[in-house]
Order: structure tokens, then sequence, then C-alpha cells
């Protein structure tokens, strides 16, 4: 028996797990919270980064093509002009008056109420997974209120972006249930101002980064000038980024302050594009696979042209299915030269590349690879998230909740236990074996409470591996108890097998 995917508690079980075991807290929960901001517990922070490390590893490290980067936060504010962020980055909002609410207007949707052609009124829902059903319900409930006679037709939600100005007076707030209260849409910077320096004027106005990838076109003449990279090349870099997002929600996937793991994919203007971003986005779908995630939960959505950014050649983002829908995880932009074009008129500096091979100097295009950090630790979660039901010490079959972490991202790799506590020579080797798989793993020594309490505690923080010392391993030949989580299967294992298992397992 195993949760589906989607279930309906699945979100809310998830932050339960995650605050009860110490993966993620609500930043600031002392003082009642901090919409949109989240801290990372013990364990979170180590899931957190073996998603980062296995990332660098695979796209940096193990790539001769792709070099590494780490740029500041805040960056001369001109930079965040070329890109075009001052005075672009923003997203429709719509106000309620009477309850001082705030929508994305991209969120709210609306449709007419028809009975047999004739409108007797909007509904509007706020985006969730069920948001047509939602709206059906209301236009039923509106029909048998006002008593009308006839045929229900069928509800066409628009988004209310595409609302027309003497409609907007017509849609109920979600708020409220009553018309009369939403404002027409208007556009809502995202990007957070600071000042820099002891003058607080316009002139020291900043901007926390709303995207690590602009570090990386304003770096990009430095690493052409080290002399490391020859087209095609990439340059890496994870980092914070903040979004004064209208509406965070869905626990980490839409926050405010969040981490990206992003790639500019430098190529020449003439090269064949279109292969290039197919192999991407299989390159990328085949890592979320090898950090754990189903194959059959991705998904891609590509952008319709007409609906892409002037500049914008393609973009497909891997969708995947959360306990909330399914969403964008992974975006896979191809931006042409526009990036190092504006940088490039707007600095004064040249930004064309001197192609070796094909004898040619020229600005090239770009391939961008952009997926956060947070929204990858969700899906991780989502996927992992299980219950089943497996005998206890007694024989007694119980609800067990395990999180199914690949071994390479689990946030502790193995634990260590002694049969039984009062007894110093297992305590003893435990502690020896404890300490000489910590100095290469995280790994976790635990000698309290009945041996099948011990593996439920690990089942539920997502440890692959549980590994006991009895009587066996002190008297006899010196074995080692070795556990699996997900089928709770024990089998017998010399130190040596242990640790090349191990090896194998977890890599590194
Ligand atoms: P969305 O449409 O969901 O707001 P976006 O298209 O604006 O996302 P991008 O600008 O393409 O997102 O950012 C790249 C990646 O960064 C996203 O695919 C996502 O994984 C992550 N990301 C973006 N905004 C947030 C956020 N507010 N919280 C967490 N992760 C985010």
């Amino acid at each position: 028996m195993t949760a589906p995917a989607t279930s309906d508690t699945l979100m809310e079980d998830i932050v339960g797990l995650c605050k009860r075991r110490g993966f993620i807290f609500q930043s600031s929960e002392i003082y009642g919270g901090y919409n949109g901001f989240y801290d990372y517990g013990p364990l979170g922070v180590e899931l957190r980064n073996n998603i980062k490390q296995a990332w660098w590893r695979d796209f940096v490290q193990c790539r001769d093509d792709i070099e590494g980067l780490d740029s500041t936060i805040i960056m001369h504010p001109k930079i965040w002009k070329a890109s075009g962020h001052v005075d672009g980055f923003s997203d429709p909002m719509v106000d309620c008056k009477e309850s001082k609410l705030r929508y994305r207007a991209d969120q709210l949707f609306f449709a007419p109420v028809t009975v047999d052609g004739e409108t007797i009124g909007y509904v509007s829902v706020v985006e969730c997974i069920d948001q047509q059903e939602v709206a059906e319900k209301a236009a039923a409930e509106m029909k048998r209120k006002m008593a009308k006679q006839g045929v229900l037709d069928t509800i066409k939600l628009k988004e209310y972006t595409e609302a027309k100005p003497e409609q907007y007076e017509l849609i109920p707030s979600p708020a409220t249930g009553k018309p009369g209260s939403l404002t027409e849409p208007r556009e809502f910077k995202l990007m957070f101002e600071t000042k820099v320096g002891p003058l607080a004027d316009d002139a020291a106005t900043a901007y926390l980064r709303p995207e690590t990838a602009q570090g990386i076109f304003a770096n990009y003449k430095n690493i052409v000038d080290t002399g490391r990279v020859k087209i095609p090349f990439g340059i890496a870099q994870i980092g914070k980024a903040f979004r004064n997002e209208i509406t965070p929600r869905n626990f980490i996937f839409r926050s405010r302050e969040f981490e990206q793991m992003e790639i500019e994919y430098f190529i020449s203007p003439s090269a064949d594009w279109k292969t290039l971003h197919r192999e991407w986005i299989d390159t990328c779908t085949d890592w979320l696979v090898s950090i754990g995630l189903p194959r059959e939960g991705i998904s891609e959505d590509i952008h319709p042209e007409d609906k892409l950014a002037f500049y914008s050649q393609a973009t497909t983002d891997l969708m995947f299915q959360f306990p909330h829908g399914e969403q964008e995880l992974w975006g896979i932009a191809c931006r042409s030269d526009y990036d190092l074009k504006q940088h490039q008129e707007h600095s004064g500096k040249s930004m064309t590349i001197f192609d070796e091979t094909a004898k040619e100097k020229y600005v090239p295009h770009v391939i961008e690879p952009s997926l956060g950090v947070d929204r990858t630790l969700l899906a991780v979660l989502s996927a992992a998230y299980t219950e089943d039901e497996v005998p206890n010490d007694k024989g007694k079959v119980e609800k067990r909740v395990l999180l199914k972490f690949s071994p390479k991202i689990a946030p502790v790799k193995a634990a260590i236990f002694p049969l039984l506590k009062n007894k110093p020579e297992l305590v003893e080797s435990a502690k020896k074996l404890y300490k000489k798989l910590q100095r290469r793993w995280n790994v976790f020594y635990d000698a309290s409470g009945a041996i099948g309490r011990r593996y439920r505690r690990q089942d539920e923080i997502g440890t692959p591996f549980g590994i006991t010392i009895d009587f066996d391993t002190i008297e006899k030949d010196g074995t080692v108890t070795l556990r699996d989580r997900d089928t709770c299967e024990q089998r017998r294992v010399t130190e040596d097998e242990l640790i090349k298992f191990l090896e194998e397992q977890i890599g590194g």
C-alpha cells in the first residue's frame, strides 16, 4: 500500500514531517512566521547540500565544457537595467479592495456563468489543482440560488489578465464571493530594493538579484579572458535569488528567498540550436531521474511561440507532478545573444569571442537551463514520501512512513546500531564502525530504544541503510546486519563488503 503522489494530504504530510524531524521550518516562527521565507534544519541542510553537490559534480566537475562561478548577490544596478529587469520584471497583480487581499492576476481565473446562452453572473477561483471543479460547483450554486431553469453551459476559465475592463466590476472576489471589489490588473515589481553606501538617495538604490544568471553574463568576459574555455562552453552558478512574489505559496515551491542552479551555455550563432536545446532537455531530465525522481512524473511544457519573450527562440519547462499539481521545475530556454548584446551596449565592453575552429569572431548565443534548489527539494520529498505497512518487533503489522531518498542525496546515509545499549562490547564495536564511516559519509549512531523503533525513526528521515552490531559480530565472524530501508530485508556482510556496498550505492 503506497501513498499516491497527489493525495489530498500529501503536502500537509510533507510539511508536518519536515517540521517534526528537522528538515524545514517556517522562518521567524517564534515571531509568528514570515510569509515566503523558510529555514532549513539539520536534515534539510544536508539534503539541500547533497542536491547541490550532485548537480555541481555532474554539471561542472564531470564536464570539460562547463566552468563554475560564484558572483555577488548585490551587483551594479546597471546590470539590472541592461537585463531588462528594472523595467520589465514584474507580475500582474489584482487587489480586492474590500478584503485587502492581493492576487497574481495570472493565477486568478474567472468565467461567465451562462444558462442556455444567457449570462447570469461570473465565478472566480484562485489557481489550484481542482480549479475547474471548484468553478463548476460555484456556477451550479449560483444557478440554484437564482432559481434559473435551463442547462448550465460549460464553464470556460480564463486568466484575470484576459478580462475586459467592463468585466472587472462583475467578477466576484475570491475573498468575499461578491463582485465589485477587484481592481484592474497592475504590474507589480518583483525585485527587492536596498540601499548601498551611507547616502540613502536614489543613486544608492541597488537590488537583491532575482536570478543568478546575470552574474554569469556580467562575468562572461572575465572567464573568456582566462583562456580556459572555447565555444561551445558553459558557466554554472549556484546561489540565492530573491523575488518579492505577490503570493508565495505551496510551501517551498514559491518563496521570496530561494536558491537557483543555473547554467549559461554559450554556442555559435550558426550552431544547430534546436538539436542542442533538445540535448539539454534530455540531459536535465536524466539528471532529475538520477537523483530519484520518477521519469513518469516529469513532463515537458513547450512554450507556444506567441507567448515567448521577443528575444527568445524557444523555451521548454520540465514540469513535475508536485502535490499541488503539475508545475514548472526546470526552465530550459534558448535566449539568443540578447543578454550579452544588452550588456555590450550598456557597458560599452565587447562581448565577442574568437571561435578558433570557425576562425570567426561573434557574440555567442546561449541556452539557459535554470533550476530551483528548493523546488527540486520539494520534488524529491514528494517523490520519496511513502506510507506502507510492515511488521513490528512483535510481528504485528503497523503503518510506516518512510522517505525513499536515493542514497546519493539522502541526508543520512546509514545508521549504526548496537543491538543492546547495555553491552559495552556491542557499544564499543558499533562506535568504532560509526567513527570509521563518519570520516567519509554523514552517518548516525543510535543506541536508544527497541531496534524496530530505531529502524522506524531512520525510515522516516530516509536513511537508506541500517547497520546492526550484534553478538555474532563480536563473538563470531565480525559480520554486521545490513538492512534495506525500502524492503526491510536484512543480510549479513563483512566490514569490507559493507564499505564496498556503501561506496557503490552512495558514490564518493
Ligand atoms: P514561475 O513561472 O513558477 O514563477 P519562472 O518562470 O518565473 O517561474 P524562472 O525565472 O524561469 O522561473 O526561474 C528558474 C527556476 O527558478 C524555476 O524553474 C524554479 O525552479 C525556480 N524559481 C523561480 N521562482 C521561484 C520561487 N519564487 N521560489 C522557488 N523557486 C523559484
